[in-house]
């Protein structure tokens, strides 16, 4: 995919805050510190579109980007930082869940998970609710410069059996750093966005 053009919509919070379009949308899902803002800014050739944290879980919004005025890119809010308070956790839980669940133009979910360690409660949460209400879904590995390419495989595995990856669904090894997986993250969109 070539980016000619990327736009910042909104940050929204509400339903009633998406855009009012029927454009397709694909939206980006991990907990805070997986790399989401560095692999969105990678994958649009952006500096910095999306803000790379200086403090983890602050952004608490669905942030919409309109590409090639095509489609939506869908950022949504990091998840499982340990100190924001507990009210905070359950409008995030019911803001990402809403849009999940209403959301008629999202095609294409991509759940980033962080090379170097086994996915969390909320990484499974998150995979069992995708796969639950049958939203077609890929995993975005990251950071994988972290660590040396012979050991991929080994947490791969792990990666795949905490989250009981379901046999078809795909997974996409992304480096920020080296720009790997990009072009392919970008075929699987492509191949999504078309009705
Ligand atoms: P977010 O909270 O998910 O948006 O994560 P960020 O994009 O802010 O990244 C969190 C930290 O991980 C930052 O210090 C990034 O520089 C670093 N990081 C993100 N992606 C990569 C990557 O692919 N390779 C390496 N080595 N570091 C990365």
């Amino acid at each position: 995919m070539i980016i000619r053009d990327v736009e910042f919509i909104i940050s929204a919070v509400k339903p009633d805050q998406y855009p009012v379009t029927t454009m397709p949308e694909v939206a980006m899902a991990g907990r805070s510190n997986v790399g989401k803002s560095s692999l969105i800014n990678k994958l649009l050739n952006r500096r910095s579109v999306a803000r790379v944290s200086a403090t983890p879980g602050k952004t608490q919004q669905i942030n919409y980007f309109l590409i090639n005025n095509d489609f939506h890119l869908v950022d949504l809010p990091g998840y499982g930082f340990a100190k924001v308070p507990l009210d905070v956790k359950r409008q995030w839980g019911k803001m990402v869940e809403t849009y999940l669940s209403r959301r008629e133009n999202l095609r294409l979910v991509l759940l980033l998970i962080d090379i170097r360690h086994a996915p969390s409660k909320e990484d499974v949460e998150m995979y069992q609710y995708l796969a639950h209400y049958n939203r077609p879904h890929a995993i975005l590995v990251t950071k994988a410069d972290k660590i040396s390419r012979g050991n991929y495989p080994k947490h791969l595995k792990i990666i795949k059996q905490t989250l009981n990856v379901l046999p078809n669904t795909p997974i996409i090894v992304t480096s920020s750093e080296t720009g790997l997986g990009r072009d392919e993250v970008w075929d699987l969109v492509e191949k999504h966005l078309v009705p």
